[in-house]
């Protein structure tokens, strides 16, 4: 018999989650403030997200009968409320993902909580959404993360690289469930162009390679296979269509969870509860 190295629910050998980071420009704003006053040529790229992007990968998403999972920073929701108005209505996950795309290393505890609240503030009274999950811009975490995010009653984060199956995360009020990422399977630095990196515009047969791989082998090893895209980055005509025939392979595979992060969160939780009929042969 073959030994399970994570339990997935009935009986499923893999989970994968497609998650979506929509800053639009916010991480712009919040890394380059004097260039975003005139650069048009910058914001424009980055809108081309709310534009294009969001609207083609939600067409996919209905296509392929998938929930994913968005992380939406504060700003994205203020400036193109109509836009995350649709991910909302189509159903997808709505995680929070810092208010103006604040990388948390340039942060204090202080400054952390109060944007927390900002960003909670505003998904709670434009979109009527209490995340369950967090994502931190640019995967930037600082040692008081996981205790802010329990603080302000987080089920998971999703911006840590040290597993590649959900894990706890120590906080002083108890465990907070990762649901862990990793750069192979993020779109931006195979497709976006940044002058002066080392990194080429990845050849998108070659993504669906290199990612349709890390899946098989992920799977193998019940892994949770979580993809991170943008959609200024991988709402392009030619990323989408790989989007849909790297959705169509792993399809091929027996025994995979389409699913959340939220579900998955909930899975990781709930097991480490323990199961329900030994919590009832406890009780007097
Ligand atoms: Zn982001």
């Amino acid at each position: 018999m073959t030994t399970v190295r994570y339990p997935w629910p009935s009986g499923k050998r893999s989970a994968a989650v497609l998650s979506f980071d929509f800053d639009a420009e916010s991480g712009f704003l919040f890394r380059e403030p004097e260039k975003a006053r005139h650069s048009l040529g910058d914001l424009e790229e980055r809108r081309f997200g709310p534009r294009v992007g969001v609207d083609r990968i939600l067409r996919l998403l209905d296509r392929l009968k998938l929930r994913a999972t968005f992380f939406i920073p504060g700003w994205t929701v203020e400036h193109h409320f109509e836009a995350c108005r649709r991910i909302r209505d189509a159903g997808h996950e709505i995680g929070a993902h810092g208010n103006v795309h604040e990388a948390l290393g340039f942060l204090d505890e202080q400054q952390e909580e109060r944007v927390m609240r900002e960003q909670l503030e505003i998904l709670a009274s434009r979109l009527g959404v209490r995340p369950a999950g967090y994502r931190s811009p640019s995967w930037d975490v600082n040692a008081w993360t996981p205790d802010l995010l329990k603080r302000h009653g987080f089920l998971y984060d999703s911006s840590l690289m040290g597993n590649d199956v959900p894990y706890d995360v120590p906080t002083t009020q108890g465990p907070l469930t990762e649901v862990p990422v990793q750069w192979l399977l993020d779109d931006a630095p195979l497709f976006r162009h940044v002058y002066g990196a080392t990194n080429a515009i990845a050849d998108p047969g070659r993504v669906l390679q290199m990612w349709s791989k890390e899946f098989a082998a992920m799977h193998a090893e019940n892994g949770c296979f979580v993809l991170t895209c943008h959609p200024f980055v991988s709402g392009r005509a030619s990323r989408i269509v790989l989007l849909e025939d790297l959705v169509t392979s792993m399809r091929r595979a027996r025994g995979v969870w389409f699913t959340t992060g939220e579900e998955v969160a909930r899975w990781h939780a709930g097991r480490a509860a323990g199961p329900p009929a030994t919590r009832l042969r406890r009780r007097p």
